[in-house]
């Protein structure tokens, strides 16, 4: 049982994440890499079709022409979604990824000829929203759900045949998503609407369809995220009102549901489109910093890296301890900035070094002893800075927050270095999932 403790280190992209210590075992492997070995034409030749041509003939009439009508082309086009959401979606089980394949068919014919403002097929989106929560490891239904989140409201399928391919849950999903997306639309049609009422609306929405089911939410993110990717193409006026909805209802929705990856893009993107000056400077800053920390950064991590390599207590109990730097959002540096009134030389965490404990089996997660361990090898190699010793886990913050963090002293350079497990750095929802069902989908948070 017990395996060396594989350390990735990767700082930022910067980095080159390093060798695993030993080779996993064979069973690690992605099941199809070793065990399926048909040959590559006629795998490619497979691959390329409608596997689920058979039932969405049987399912809906619509489709089914459109699919009479694909050429080459189109299929081609067809499974480089298919592939760019299989790399992604490893995690969920054969029939999970079963499902996503023919999603992705259904939501490809669907938005046939759709195009979107960039100009390119509008399926890009609803394949992107899908990338976004399985890369967060969001269970089978979910997924299903991003990529056909835009079908009912946008063309002809509807919620029935949703529901007869799918099931009932994904059927729940994209009624929620579009009721959701149409509630702030009536809000703002109102003859006295005014900006305030339609938030109020908006929230409104949000909170009713949480209640339903909260993956209506995880699912809204998900879109808003990608579309904040893509605001560009969007007109200036247009912008500047979805980036200050973003900013003042998603982000906030996401932190307080404890997705970070979410919330972080969420509030940069709108920030960088509402304060195009601000941002580029505070972006500048933060990579000046950068650079003078990186010695003091690369000395700590490699000390770290060595230290835990050879630690009894890590050794088997951890499957890997990922340690890398990372650097503040411009944005959390902003608001940290207007919070304590100062300028950004006072704000002492725009570099940290962070260390990710990733246990061997993930019911022991829930040790986190071992956080406590590291923070004293921390602490007994560097001087810790007194009164920097903040013990998130022990106290979470509000939005279910956890994690240790310490300023020590690197040679003259202040450095905070966070200690957490790989559960506390994952997506944490604060809700669990509505079915025992859907928990043994996928691992979800
Ligand atoms: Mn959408």
């Amino acid at each position: 049982m017990l395996r060396a403790v594989a350390l990735v280190a990767a700082l930022a992209q910067a980095w080159v994440p390093r060798p695993r210590a030993t080779p996993k075992p064979l069973s690690h492997l992605r099941p199809h890499a070793h065990l399926r070995p048909p040959t590559r034409l006629r795998a490619t030749v497979e691959r390329s079709e409608f596997l689920y041509a058979a039932d969405i003939e049987a399912h809906s009439a619509t489709l089914a022409s459109t699919l009479a009508a694909c050429g080459r082309d189109d299929r081609a086009e067809m499974a480089s979604y298919a592939d760019a959401l299989e790399c992604e979606s490893e995690y969920l089980r054969p029939s999970g990824r079963r499902a996503v394949r023919y999603a992705v068919e259904v939501a490809f014919l669907a938005h046939r000829g759709q195009k979107r403002r960039s100009g390119e097929p509008f399926v890009t989106h609803p394949v992107e929203v899908a990338k976004i929560l399985a890369r967060t490891h969001m269970d089978r239904d979910t997924v299903v759900s991003g990529l056909l989140h835009d079908t009912v409201e946008d063309t002809d399928l509807t919620f029935g045949e949703v529901e007869a391919m799918f099931g009932v849950d994904v059927r729940r999903i994209v009624e929620g998503e579009t009721k959701v997306s149409k509630l702030p639309k009536m809000a703002r049609e109102l003859p006295a609407a005014d900006a305030e009422k339609e938030q109020v609306e908006n929230m409104r929405s949000m909170f009713i369809a949480m209640a339903e089911d909260w993956r209506i939410v995880v699912v809204k993110l998900a879109d808003r995220l990608h579309n904040m990717r893509t605001l560009r193409f969007m007109p200036p006026r247009k912008r500047a009102k979805i980036s200050r909805e973003t900013l003042e209802i998603f982000a906030p929705l996401a932190h307080r549901l404890g997705m970070w990856q979410y919330k972080t893009e969420l509030e940069e993107t709108s920030f960088e489109h509402l304060f195009p000056a601000e941002y580029a400077a505070l972006d500048e800053a933060i990579a000046r910093k950068r650079t003078t920390v990186e010695a003091a950064l690369e000395e700590c991590r490699g000390t770290l890296e060595t230290m835990l390599m050879d630690d009894v207590m890590i050794k088997g109990r951890m499957r890997t301890v990922s340690i890398e730097g990372r650097t503040k959002s411009c944005y959390s540096t902003w608001k940290k900035m207007q919070r304590q009134q100062c300028g950004i030389e006072r704000i002492d965490d725009l570099v940290a070094l962070r260390v990710v404990l990733k246990a061997e089996r993930p019911e022991a997660e829930a040790d986190t002893s071992l956080c406590y361990h590291v923070l004293g090898k921390v602490h007994s190699t560097w001087t810790p800075l007194p009164r920097t010793l903040k013990d998130y886990i022990s106290s979470p913050k509000p939005n279910g927050y956890r994690s240790l963090h310490t300023t020590v002293l690197v040679g003259s350079q202040p450095l905070e270095v966070q200690i957490r497990t790989d559960d506390m750095h994952r997506v944490c929802l604060l809700y669990t999932s509505p079915s025992p069902r859907d928990a043994t989908l996928s691992r979800m948070p």
